[in-house]
């Protein structure tokens, strides 16, 4: 039985609103929304409903919200779209701590043509590099994400949409991790938004493209009618519904969730400091999302942490989902050019909103227990 799930930037429960909308949407709704019948039309004008409410919350046009399979699928369609689009020397301009389902998929498309936005060692991101980046009337896109997945560290995407448009450069923000954990405030204001129903409550397979404008000619995927014709196949209406509801229902409570779980990370990262002398926070200096912790140890694999940690009941991760299984090397410890031997001894622990204060210092105890043990 597991005690304690720290990896909610990997991905989170079901959130029980969605479950709730899930299970009837599913029972109820579950006619295809193209057919032409009576019970379909009224699926559809749900489906309809959906996404107003998403386009609502974002703060953007209905028109302009796409539904995809997840993050990775709206990152690699948008990014394969615009160089279809864009001539042989377009550039764009991104970052160097991107997720791999936004940075393979630009350096497949427009290879030797993206510029990277260095990082700082708190992982930060430098916004005048971006300034100086950009090549006016050669810059098929500026993309960096909201909030880095391994860190925490929070971007300057409101200054990067402003500096996008003083420019005419489109901006695109992945904020897979920032939607259902901070205000979604501006959003509707970047060219472009990627986000990701499981990493805040929903079911996954489900996430939106939001688009510049919704007479944009897209095809994500073709072959019939569906998304105005801008991605083809069947719309899962159950997980949109189920998404919409998720995120409804975070946004509702992060007024009281933000500070209080901001509150038990710091105080678990001041018992881990004082248990495990050595220990070293990344991106502690700067704004992070309040459920994130990354941390270098002072010695011993990080695999070795995680498996102990494992046996005594707590989840955790060695970096990014995405990268964790390959070679076990942390991505961003690798982007801010941290020594070779820490990018082995890292640990992200993310929680929720569900995490209690209980679980936060049980976990800090526990890698007390672990540490003194290897
Ligand atoms: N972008 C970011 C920033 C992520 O953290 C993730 C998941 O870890 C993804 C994209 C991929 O999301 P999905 O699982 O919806 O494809």
């Amino acid at each position: 039985m597991m005690r304690g799930y720290f990896d909610h930037n990997a991905t989170t429960p079901l959130h029980p609103a969605a479950r709730a909308a899930w299970l009837e949407a599913t029972d109820r709704c579950w006619q295809n929304p193209s057919s032409l019948y009576r019970e379909a039309a009224a699926v559809k004008h749900r489906l309809e409903e959906a996404r107003e409410r998403l386009a609502d919350l974002l703060g953007c046009d209905p028109g302009r919200v796409i539904f995809t399979s997840g993050a990775t699928e709206s990152n690699n369609a948008l990014v394969r779209w615009l160089a279809q689009k864009s001539g042989p020397e377009a550039i764009v301009v991104s970052s160097s701590t991107e997720h791999p389902s936004l940075a393979e998929p630009l350096e497949h498309e427009f290879r030797g043509r993206v510029l990277k936005m260095p990082a700082h060692a708190d992982t930060s991101l430098n916004l005048e590099a971006a300034d100086r980046l950009i090549q006016p009337g050669n810059t098929a896109l500026v993309t960096v994400m909201a909030a880095n997945n391994e860190s925490g560290t929070l971007n300057p995407w409101r200054d990067l949409t402003a500096l996008c448009r003083a420019r005419q450069v489109p901006y695109h923000c992945d904020a897979s991790q920032w939607i259902g954990k901070l205000p979604l405030t501006g959003f509707g204001e970047c060219d472009y938004l990627t986000g990701s129903a499981h990493k805040f409550g929903g079911p996954k397979g489900i996430g939106f493209l939001m688009v510049r404008d919704e007479n944009e000619r897209f095809h994500l995927a073709r072959g019939g009618p569906q998304e105005e014709g801008r991605r083809a196949g069947t719309e899962n209406y159950p997980a949109i519904e189920a998404m919409v509801t998720a995120l409804e229902a975070v946004e509702e409570t992060l007024d009281s969730v933000m500070p209080q779980q901001s509150a038990w990370r710091d105080a678990f990262e001041t018992t881990l400091c004082s248990l495990i002398p050595g220990t070293r926070i990344v991106g502690q200096e700067v704004s992070r999302l309040w459920n994130t912790s990354l941390f270098v140890l002072p010695a011993h694999d990080h695999r070795k942490w995680l498996g102990r940690l494992s046996q005594a009941g707590f989840a955790v991760s060695t970096g990014s989902a995405c990268s964790a299984g390959d070679n076990g090397a942390s991505s961003v410890m690798q982007a801010i050019q941290a020594p070779v031997e820490e990018w082995r001894r890292v640990l992200r622990i993310s929680g929720g909103w569900e995490t209690t204060a209980e679980e936060w210092q049980a976990l800090a105890e526990a890698l007390g227990k672990v540490g003194a043990g290897l």
